[in-house]
C-alpha cells in the first residue's frame, strides 16, 4: 500500500514517544522487558492494561506555534482532536517540522510469548491515531491510525480502508479461532 512509505524521521517504533506529556512514566513503561512491568500478571493468560495517562480528548482543538529550523519563521499548528502530545520540545526551540507529531493512543493489551526460548508479555494490537501536519509523506498529514501487531512491529500510516483490511483480517483470524477452541474442547472432551 502506498501509505506504507518510509518516515524520515523515524517514525517506525516510536510510538508514544517524544511529544507525549509525560515522558518518564514513557521510559518506565517500555525500558524493561513487558514482562517485568507486570509480573502480578504473569498467571493470567491475557491482560489489558489501560496507559498511564489516559488520553484526554481535548474540548477543542488546540492551537499554538514552533520556530520552523528550517525557515527561522514562526509556524502555527491546529492540534488533531483528542492529541495527547505535550508539544513541549517543538515549543521550546526551533524544530524540525517533520518532528510535529500529534497522537492518540489506545489501552496496551499483552500476551505471552515465546520469543526467546521462554514467554515474556509482549504487547499486541496497540493502536495509535496520528497527524504529522508537516510529514514529508504527504499521506500522514492526514488522521491515520498504526497498528503496532507485535511489539515493535508496526503497520504504519492506515487510512480507514486500510484500517478496515487489517479489521477485517483479524476479524477472520478470531473466528478461526473460535473454530480451533470448539475443536479443542471436542478433543479434551474424547481424549482417553
Ligand atoms: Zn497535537
Amino acid at each position: 500500500m502506498a501509505l506504507f512509505g518510509h518516515f524520515a524521521h523515524g517514525y517506525r517504533g516510536q510510538r508514544k514517544s517524544r511529544a507525549l506529556p509525560t515522558p518518564g512514566l514513557f521510559n518506565q513503561r517500555l525500558q524493561p522487558l513487558a514482562s517485568e512491568i507486570h509480573p502480578d500478571q504473569r498467571s493470567t493468560s491475557m491482560t489489558t492494561v489501560l496507559p498511564e495517562s489516559p488520553a484526554v480528548p481535548a474540548d477543542a482543538p488546540r492551537t499554538w506555534s514552533f520556530v520552523n529550523r528550517l525557515t527561522g519563521r514562526p509556524e502555527q499548528v491546529t492540534c488533531m482532536l483528542g492529541c495527547t502530545a505535550s508539544h513541549s520540545t517543538e515549543m521550546d526551540a526551533p524544530a524540525h517540522p517533520d518532528d510535529i507529531w500529534c497522537q492518540s493512543s489506545g489501552e496496551d493489551v499483552f500476551l505471552p510469548v515465546n520469543e526467546t526460548g521462554s514467554p515474556e508479555f509482549v504487547r499486541v494490537l496497540s493502536s495509535t491515531l496520528n497527524v504529522m501536519p508537516f510529514s514529508t509523506t504527504i499521506a500522514y498529514r492526514l488522521p491515520h491510525v498504526s497498528i503496532e501487531v507485535m511489539q515493535d512491529s508496526w503497520i504504519e500510516g492506515l487510512d480507514p480502508d486500510g484500517l478496515e483490511t487489517v479489521i477485517g483480517t483479524l476479524a477472520e483470524r478470531v473466528e478461526q479461532l473460535r473454530r480451533t477452541h470448539a475443536q479443542l474442547v471436542k478433543a479434551r472432551a474424547e481424549y482417553r
